[in-house]
């Protein structure tokens, strides 16, 4: 039952907490797909990335007392879903295929920067420091990434796949 912000805040936790140990899985096959070699770089780093924010989010779980424990989340399993999808649909590499591993990839972070900003504001809200900080700087990777992912379409991706008609 939820009744507190306390019991949002911790289905909220368990809920990315899942989310990021589904894209430990999904982050490695999203590299190995792309073409680009900047783009496979990227994927492969932010990989690394996540290894750290699960890191920070068992800290959390640890401030608050509570045993690190994911919960479902069905949206990055669409969103998961969504990308496995368009790797059937584009079966070799190519710039096309990249702009579209690209795309899935923003809406993954898009949704993560929507999970941690909520549980950021949540946690500065009740004077929860050092969780919001742990949070914000999860934060700004995801927007970094968000940021790097956009870089990497415009400056070579979106050309060549416009250019293959
Ligand atoms: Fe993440
Ligand atoms: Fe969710
Ligand atoms: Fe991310």
């Amino acid at each position: 039952m939820m009744k507190t912000m306390d019991d949002l805040f911790l289905m909220t936790l368990k809920d990315i907490y899942y989310a990021e140990r589904q894209l430990l899985k999904a982050l490695p096959k999203m590299s190995r797909a792309a073409q680009s070699a900047e783009l496979k770089q990227a994927f492969k780093e932010h990989k690394d990335q996540t290894e750290g924010q699960i890191e920070r989010l068992q800290q959390v779980f640890q401030i608050l007392g509570k045993r690190a424990q994911g919960q479902t989340c069905e949206a990055i399993q669409g969103l998961i879903q969504e990308g496995e999808e368009l790797l059937e649909e584009a079966p070799q590499p190519s710039a096309v295929r990249d702009a579209g591993l690209i795309a899935t990839g923003q809406a993954i972070e898009h949704y993560e920067m929507a999970r941690y900003g909520a549980l950021a504001t949540w946690a500065e809200a009740q004077k929860q420091t050092e969780i919001a900080e742990l949070l914000h700087a999860t934060l700004e990777e995801e927007k970094a990434t968000d940021a790097l992912l956009t870089k990497v379409a415009t400056k070579s991706v979106h050309q060549e796949a416009l250019r293959a008609g």
